[in-house]
């Protein structure tokens, strides 16, 4: 049994071992995938199974999955559980191992480029730079209970570099609480939206504005704040993606400025 890393979404940041476990695959185990094209890998006959949410129907329970994973593993196949980015960044990776150790499942992990790191190389931000952030922090923008959404943030707050997943929906909430917290209004901030992907939009602000400026924005998007963010504007290397028509380099270009 594999839980096994997708990257953020263009298959060419698969890593190889994620290739090589798809390719003898018996069962693939799939949510909402970025890029369906990463399923080609797996042999034809391999049953595709997908727990992701569907419009209008409740979603699978992560007990469900559990217990599906663990079913195609007793029936000796080789399974391959596929999660988008890293399975143990924000994934629930971790809870699918509890429960397969719990049944003497073998496992092994194969770690993927997480959107957390992709996302802002993408959009030409880095998450260090000497004299100016020695470090970056990862946290999510979104809990079930709303009470430990901001948990800790006291020192989240002040973080060099700070990438949220899961955010646009509270982003509001999100701008109020850093500058609750100290943070001013000036702190460049970036949005990646759809990062790696043809349809890769970027828009950068400050915490004053970017509310107003991403407004537009839906998901899956990276937020990136910090002084580094600022580098987008100047770095974002993306502009003539070698496989996209000229179409989309214009879009892109026009998201950008605007
Ligand atoms: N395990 C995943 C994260 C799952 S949480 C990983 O390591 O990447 C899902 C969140 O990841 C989204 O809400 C969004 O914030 C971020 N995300 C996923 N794919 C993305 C993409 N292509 N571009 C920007 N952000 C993305």
């Amino acid at each position: 049994m594999y839980l096994v890393g997708a990257g953020p979404g263009d298959p060419d940041l698969l890593t190889l071992r994620a290739i090589n476990v798809l390719k003898k695959a018996g069962v693939i185990v799939y949510d909402r995938l970025a890029n369906p094209e990463i399923l080609a890998y797996a042999p034809e006959d391999a049953e595709r199974i997908y727990v992701g949410k569907r419009p209008g129907q409740s979603s699978i329970s992560q007990q469900q999955i559990n217990r599906i994973l663990i079913s195609k593993a007793n029936d000796g196949k080789i399974v391959v559980r596929l999660k988008g980015g890293d399975p143990f960044v924000f994934g629930r990776g971790g809870e699918e191992c509890v429960a397969l150790a719990g049944k003497k499942i073998l496992f092994e992990i194969v770690p993927g480029i997480s959107s957390a790191l992709a996302a802002p190389a993408y959009a030409g931000i880095p998450l260090t730079h000497r004299n100016v952030a020695r470090s970056f922090t990862v946290v999510t923008g979104y809990t079930k209970n709303e009470e430990d959404l901001f948990r800790n943030w006291e020192h989240i707050a002040h973080s060099d570099t700070l990438v949220i997943l899961m955010g646009m929906k509270n982003l509001k909430k999100i701008i109020n609480q850093l500058k609750l917290f100290g943070r001013t209004g000036d702190t460049p901030v970036a949005i990646v939206e759809k990062a790696t992907s043809r349809h890769q939009r970027t828009v950068t602000g400050t915490l004053n504005n970017i509310t107003e400026k991403a407004a537009y924005l839906s998901s899956p998007a990276t937020i990136v704040i910090g002084e580094l963010a600022e580098f987008a504007n100047t770095l974002a290397w993306r502009t003539e993606p070698v496989n996209f028509g000229q179409e989309s380099i214009t879009e892109l270009r026009q998201a950008i400025s605007g």
